[in-house]
């Protein structure tokens, strides 16, 4: 039996980068016949109608959800149980709700409470984005050819499973199914760990007083540029993650720990065999993520020469 790919109405909760994206892909791929755009904030919902992304926007999610096929929650991951909530007794029958979050345990526990008999929670997780955030900052393309992770808790409806499944596929996106706890660790070693060490190396040389800042600035080209890209990324969210992913988190943090006590051990004892081996290890690691199509293969992350 093929999977139904279409929706005839589909809401979308949160109209910044990740809402917004899905909104102006869903003009471009015939997936969905209705598309609602609900965010609490007046000017969001007043941005989307001027971009014209979607074909009704609202600040009442309640309304925004009656009758319709699938809902989405784009909204920061410390926001879902709320909107699950407030959008719990307008959801029909037979309804799909998703979600985007960074993590995955944290919103089945805040969602499913909330949903009513015979709606489906099939919670998912693009693995896509930038460090901007708002109406603004999204583009259809950014799932292309990216990962969406889906995280069906037990007993979800298999054939519920493969429509969100059909759905993220016809925004170009790549789909694995996964248990939501595993979900978390591979996340807080792939995305939230790397982000909170580019948070504190940034946090650290703002604080660093024998360095000024116009240095910090000035050659920053030596490394210290990637990690404030990552460091940019939104307060709100990126705090979220981190509250909502706790264990994960702490868990991989402890073995970095380690893992970097070790490093200043082979550099204060002249272990340069040790550093060598790791680095090459590392190396090898970059190759496999431009090999599968990761990220670009140019130098300098294809800045190009200035
Ligand atoms: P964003 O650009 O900040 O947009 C979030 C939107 O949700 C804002 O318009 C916000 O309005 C609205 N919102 C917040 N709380 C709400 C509520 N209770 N009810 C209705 N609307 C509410 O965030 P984003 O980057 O798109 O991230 C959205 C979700 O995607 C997060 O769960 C994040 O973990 C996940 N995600 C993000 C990325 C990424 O790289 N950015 C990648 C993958 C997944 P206000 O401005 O008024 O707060």
């Amino acid at each position: 039996m093929s999977t139904e790919t279409h929706f005839d109405k589909v809401t979308l909760i949160g109209l910044g980068l990740i809402g917004s994206s899905i909104a102006r892909a869903l003009r471009q791929v015939p997936v969905a016949a209705h598309v609602v755009a609900a965010d609490r904030s007046e000017a969001v919902v007043a941005r989307v109608r001027e971009l014209g992304i979607a074909d009704e926007a609202t600040t009442d999610l309640g309304a925004a959800v009656e009758n319709a096929d699938l809902v989405i929650a784009c909204v920061p991951v410390g926001a879902m149980g709320a909107v699950a909530e407030v959008i719990g007794p307008h959801l029909k029958p037979g309804a799909i709700v998703s979600d985007v979050g960074s993590t995955k345990g944290s919103i089945v526990a805040q969602m499913a409470p909330h949903m009513p008999q015979g709606v489906q929670l099939i919670p998912a997780h693009p693995v896509a984005g930038t460090e901007h955030s708002g109406p603004d900052s999204g583009f259809p393309e950014l799932f292309h050819g990216r990962w969406c992770i889906i995280t069906p808790t037990e007993g979800a409806d298999p054939a519920a499973v493969d429509r969100v499944a059909a759905f993220w596929q016809a925004l170009g996106s790549k789909t694995e199914v996964m248990a939501p706890d595993h979900h978390d660790l591979v996340l807080a070693i792939t995305s939230h760990v790397p982000h909170l060490i580019a948070y504190n190396i940034v946090g650290t040389a703002s604080d660093l007083e024998q360095v000024t800042e116009s240095e910090v600035i000035k050659f920053s080209a030596g490394g210290f540029r990637d990690f404030t890209r990552i460091a940019a990324s939104d307060p709100t969210m990126w705090r979220d993650v981190f509250l909502h992913n706790k264990e994960a988190v702490l868990e991989v943090l402890g073995r970095f720990t380690e893992d970097l006590i070790a490093l200043q051990r082979n550099i204060r004892w002249g272990q340069g065999d040790q550093l060598f081996d790791l680095f090459t290890r590392t190396r090898a690691i970059r190759r496999s993520i431009i090999d599968q199509r990761q990220d670009t293969a140019d130098p300098d992350f294809g800045r190009g020469r200035k």
